[in-house]
């Protein structure tokens, strides 16, 4: 039993497990973001309610709460993103609007200050994203921790501990949940908050969309997000590591683009790095998922990397012909060196077939034209994402018409919750994801303390 437990101790992995054989009011299945969020405001909202802590246990695979959330934003923890919540929804695509509820309940303001009083102060850094002043994943974990301790909340740890079948018995208005170790917890209300099925080595490897489909859920197929592409075009290896700041990525389907579950805008606009494998980078990654999803349609998905979106096609031409007429001595990958960096500046010469020393004065005009191609829609071949190992997220997920936006509550089932990634919003890279499993972890543990307090 992990009482208060710190990120930093050590942890008994197997350790038998105690479990209360008195029905618990609330049990959380998932120490993530959203399950440690919503036992604390459960707790919290129960005593502004001066009403007693209600009984809360979680179940969680790892041996410690939060792991993920320890390597969120590179270790450094983007735990939210500054936009305003119109904002905010708009990046979720088209179920973003059943974000709304829970974001006026706890938005991102909330959140900074709850963190805040917990003695975690944040910061604002480029494109919205928050950290804490700590810059560290780690104390963030440790004040959700250490909160839940104070609150009362049991956090149950380790393989034994992760929740294997999940029941419901009417008769009786409980459910039971047995572990991976043959216990079984009973509880009133029932919080299923396991994440999505990404990143699998750390415990998230899709439990959840089986125990919301035992319980009647249908889930909308899940698919990687946020993810790394790869593609067909072999020099990219050549240029892994080399980052492009400020580059535009669009899908590039001569016809019509299907409809897309997605529902997000096109074209994808911020930083592009390449991999030894492909692509990567934000601008790549918050394209995936709905690459990801035409991947099932079309392969190879075609992008077009426009690497001086400042630079209008018409502007380029006139910029290479400057160079041309009045830097005539200079070398060409010197000058375009100063719009891309100087390894790519080096292969875009060597696609377009212009020699390694060669001087503007010597540029033809197909070069030019050329150059001008590869440097606006330089296109990639994309076959295939990385897949769940390495997406930082799940799309999918269980289908939102059967939850109640105002209560995180089931429709099929209202003793039953479900809150974080394990429901079907996914959000681009950049605090959003975070935010949501904040958002709606603390409304439905709020709304299961209302419930409580009504008997
Ligand atoms: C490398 C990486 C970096 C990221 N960086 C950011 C970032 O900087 N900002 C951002 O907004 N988002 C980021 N994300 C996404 C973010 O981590 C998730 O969106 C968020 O953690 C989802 O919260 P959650 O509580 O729904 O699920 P999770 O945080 O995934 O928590 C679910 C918990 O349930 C546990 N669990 C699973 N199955 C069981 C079971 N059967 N029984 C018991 N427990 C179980 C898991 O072990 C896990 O602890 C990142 C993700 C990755 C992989």
């Amino acid at each position: 039993m992990i009482e208060a437990m710190n990120s930093d101790s050590p942890q008994p992995a197997s350790a038998p497990q105690h479990f209360s054989a008195e029905p618990l009011d609330l049990l959380i299945l998932g120490a993530g973001a959203a399950g440690m969020m919503a036992a604390i405001s459960c707790g919290e909202t129960a005593l502004q309610m001066s009403r007693p802590l209600p009984r809360i246990a979680i179940l969680e695979k790892n041996t410690r709460p939060g792991i993920k959330v320890l390597v969120c934003g590179g270790g450094r923890c983007n735990l939210t993103n500054a936009g305003d919540i119109d904002f905010l929804i708009a990046q979720f695509g088209r179920n973003g609007r059943f974000l709304s509820p829970a974001l006026r309940h706890f938005d991102n303001t909330a959140l900074r200050t709850w963190f805040a009083d917990q003695g975690e102060p944040t910061h604002e850094e480029h494109d919205g994203k928050i950290y804490p002043d700590s810059n560290q994943a780690r104390t963030v974990v440790d004040a959700m921790v250490g909160r839940i301790g104070q609150l009362g909340v049991v956090c149950h740890a380790g393989a034994g501990c992760a929740a294997a079948h999940v029941g419901w018995n009417a008769a009786s208005g409980l459910f039971s949940v047995r572990t991976a170790d043959g216990s079984v917890v009973q509880s009133r209300y029932l919080l299923i908050c396991v994440g999505g099925q990404s990143y699998t080595r750390m415990g998230t490897t899709g439990d959840g969309y089986r125990f919301a489909e035992s319980l009647g859920h249908q889930i909308i197929k899940p698919r990687p997000a946020i993810v790394p592409l790869l593609c067909r075009e072999l020099w990219v290896s050549e240029l892994q590591g080399v980052a492009v700041r400020d580059v535009e990525v669009r899908i590039a389907i001569s016809e019509p683009l299907p409809r897309l579950a997605t529902g997000k805008p096109t074209p994808s606009v911020n930083d592009l790095l390449f991999t030894h494998f492909g692509l990567s980078g934000p601008a790549v990654l918050n394209l995936s998922e709905i690459v990801a999803e035409l991947l099932e349609k079309f392969t190879p998905v075609p992008l077009r990397v426009d690497f001086v979106r400042r630079q209008s096609r018409q502007e380029m031409s006139a910029m290479l012909r400057a160079w041309h007429d009045e830097s005539g001595r200079k070398l060409v990958k010197t000058m375009l060196a100063q719009l891309v960096p100087q390894r790519l500046a080096d292969m875009l010469c060597r696609l377009a077939e212009i020699p390694v020393e060669h001087p503007c004065a010597a540029l033809t005009g197909r070069q030019m034209h050329t150059l001008t191609e590869y440097l606006k829609a330089c296109r990639f071949q994309v076959h295939q994402t990385r897949g769940f190992k390495e997406a930082m997220v799940t799309a999918g997920g269980v289908r939102l018409d059967t939850v109640d936006p105002n209560t995180m509550q089931s429709r099929l089932n209202p003793h039953l919750f479900l809150a974080g990634e394990i429901l079907d919003l996914t959000g681009p890279s950049g605090g959003y994801n975070l935010q949501l499993a904040f958002s709606t972890g603390h409304l439905a543990g709020w709304a299961v303390a209302q419930r409580l307090a009504n008997g």
